[in-house]
């Protein structure tokens, strides 16, 4: 199985100069083929792929204003050439928008393949680096795997990181268990399961964010470009990486607990971007980071061996009766709680949408359609049953 585990890492002075060099020329190779690629498209209507934005980058290497390019590893250079095609290939497959240019400000990665870097007595050496890098292992390698990809992140704090991608041979499938559960974020709480627990923010989220607004504040009040305005900016991203970070952390936990606790975890799938769109819930939405929960699950459960179901989000979790069935028509987002008027049952809001998610898992994995987290199935499942609704 495929995983890739992230470390910080602290680069010596030479090894930053170097690093940052590489991030600035994969940042310039992928942006001047960006821009090849959609020149030859809008003005000769031609379709550039990587074959041919290689080839350009040979010729940019003997290039006399472009000689750096040759200073630092070719491995990044090439990888950027094949990230900007899958980003075409996502984006002519509909499934992402056009490529954007990289900006220097958000940072960058590095891709190291096999050919460029030893791994030694549990020590990543990266081409043209003499000493190894210093990095923090918070958690162990697996026994006597070998990483197959290394990839060097700069964030838009500062702070470095490698990821290093490797093949886990080992079998962790845990011992099946009985309870399924089912999830809805919350209006009140992070996320509520279908259990009655309520699941909150992390206590010191609220401030984080007051001291991001704080740095928000001052950011929009120095001159765009100017020194004050550059450390104004490194502050408010510091102060992003650690809300973050600490959500990771905490969804982490949870994500570990939900899966050892649970033979299946139903989910609505939730489009975020749409989601967003709802200004009362967006907040709770980005707050909860759904998409990172939504993430972990999904390879948490390919790992040890459950089941994810994906629901569509357009049932109507919230104002169906848990009880009876019955829809309510109109359940406006201020309404905590309420009592079914066909069969008189309380419901908390929250825990009676949860409780419905998992029932309509219960129906998909039964049916045999959708027990693996595939979209399209679980898509096809969404508008049928909105259909239905009406
Ligand atoms: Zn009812």
């Amino acid at each position: 199985m495929q995983k890739a585990f992230s470390y910080r890492f602290y680069p010596t002075t030479e090894q930053e100069s170097l690093l940052r060099r590489t991030l600035g020329c994969v940042r310039l190779v992928y942006n001047r083929a960006l821009a090849a690629r959609t020149e030859a498209w809008y003005e000769r209507k031609e379709r550039l792929d990587y074959v041919q934005t290689s080839a350009l980058l040979t010729q940019w290497k003997k290039q006399d204003d472009l000689q750096f390019l040759n200073e630092v590893s070719s491995v990044p250079l090439q990888q950027a050439l094949r990230h900007l095609q899958s980003a075409f290939t996502n984006f002519f497959a509909g499934r992402a928008k056009y490529p954007n240019f990289k900006k220097k400000r958000n940072g960058g990665s590095a891709e190291f393949t096999k050919s460029a870097f030893r791994w030694k007595d549990g020590k990543v050496f990266l081409a043209k680096c003499n000493e190894p890098l210093n990095i923090r292992w918070s958690r162990r390698l697996p026994d006597g795997v070998e990483p197959s990809t290394v990839t060097i992140r700069l964030n838009p704090a500062g702070q470095w990181y490698i990821s290093l991608r490797f093949d886990d041979p080992r079998d962790l499938t845990l011992q099946p268990v009985d309870p399924s559960v089912g999830l809805d974020v919350g209006m009140s709480s992070l996320i509520t399961l279908s259990t009655g627990e309520k699941i909150a923010n992390p206590k010191h989220f609220n401030r984080y964010y007051k001291r991001l607004r704080k740095a928000q504040r001052s950011l929009s009040r120095k001159q765009k470009g100017s020194r004050n305005w550059d450390k104004a900016r490194l502050k408010v991203a510091k102060i992003h990486q650690k809300i973050s970070d600490s959500r990771k952390d905490h969804l982490h936990q949870l994500t570990t607990r939900l899966i050892r606790e649970n033979q299946t975890i139903v989910i609505e799938s939730l489009a975020v971007k749409n989601m967003v769109k709802n200004r009362q819930l967006a907040r709770s939405i980005s707050d909860a980071g759904w998409g990172e929960l939504v993430r972990q699950l999904e390879y948490k459960a390919q790992w040890y061996g459950r089941t994810l179901v994906k629901i569509d989000r357009w049932f109507p979790s919230s104002k169906r009766c848990g009880q009876c069935g019955h829809i309510v028509e109109r359940l406006p987002l201020s309404v905590r709680e309420w009592d079914c008027p066909k069969c008189g049952a309380h419901h908390d809001r929250d825990i009676n949408a949860a409780g419905n998610i998992l029932a309509v898992g219960h129906t998909v994995t039964v049916c045999g359609a959708g027990v693996r987290p595939d979209r399209h199935t679980s898509k096809g499942q969404l508008r049928r049953s909105r259909k239905s609704q009406k």
